[in-house]
């Protein structure tokens, strides 16, 4: 399967980075994890049609990680009224891009959560699910989002395990999650003061050596801020930092 970086950056889009949306493309469908509010719009610069994506994968309900799912729907609804989206995410996902249709489109909600072509799939922590031919399980992220939990996803389709931390602290069961997995991707914060609940460095200095995953990527960050804070990070062999348009075969 092909890993494709759409968006690599954090919310406040540090160094030009896009906010959060990674693509799988696996041999008969596209698969999103995450949907910033930049994702229509890079989407379109990497010339991939939106409506392919099949399924889109939500780890948790805040804004630079979710909030592109009505831009997203807006464009379905122009573009490719007749194209089935499921959207995966936390209990609650639902009630919560209700609310922001209801903002920011009002008048529009059943056109663009037409439930004949949007369909959602609530999951909660802890949870084993198949959706199609694709396995998910859960963990708890341990992250600011209030009620709506915020998850860590592992993904197993076509025999390959893929892991994404979504914006969590450290928990050290992260290496259990990640052990053998074909692709962790951990979305880290470099800017250790200013948001708790997020992996910094220090986390990944003591952790690294133990995460045994075939890849690592390094998310939700930037080459420009790591250069400045992580070097050890460049010279280690082990790991990729993401970057927009990045494409990886997994
Ligand atoms: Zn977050």
């Amino acid at each position: 399967m092909e890993y494709i970086s759409i968006g690599s950056g954090n919310a406040v889009n540090s160094c030009g980075q896009a906010n959060a949306c990674q693509l799988l493309k696996l041999k008969n469908e596209t698969i999103a994890i995450d949907m910033g509010p930049t994702s229509l719009m890079r989407l379109k610069q990497e010339n991939i049609e939106p409506a392919d994506i099949s399924k889109i994968f939500i780890t948790h309900l805040h804004g630079d990680h979710a909030g592109g799912l009505l831009y997203f729907l807006l464009d379905k609804y122009t573009a490719n009224p007749e194209s089935i989206v499921t959207i995966i995410g936390p209990v609650g996902t639902k009630e919560s891009l209700e609310l922001t249709t209801t903002a920011m489109y009002n008048g529009l909600e059943q056109e663009l959560l037409n439930p004949k072509v949007v369909k959602f799939v609530e999951v909660e922590m802890d949870q084993t699910i198949e959706i199609d031919n694709i396995h998910l399980e859960t963990f708890r992220a341990d992250h600011f989002t209030g009620k709506y939990q915020a998850l860590m996803l592992k993904l197993t389709v076509e025999n390959k395990s893929i892991f994404f931390s979504g914006d969590t602290e450290w928990r050290d069961e992260i290496i259990t999650y990640t052990n053998n997995t074909d692709l962790t991707v951990l979305d880290v914060m470099l800017i250790n003061a200013v948001l708790p609940k997020h992996i910094v460095i220090d986390d990944l200095k003591r952790s690294l050596n133990d995460i045994n995953a075939k890849n690592i990527f390094i998310n939700h960050s930037n080459m420009g801020i790591i250069k400045d804070n992580a070097p050890f990070m460049l010279n280690n062999s082990k790991i990729k930092i993401t970057h927009d348009g990045m494409r990886a075969t997994i």
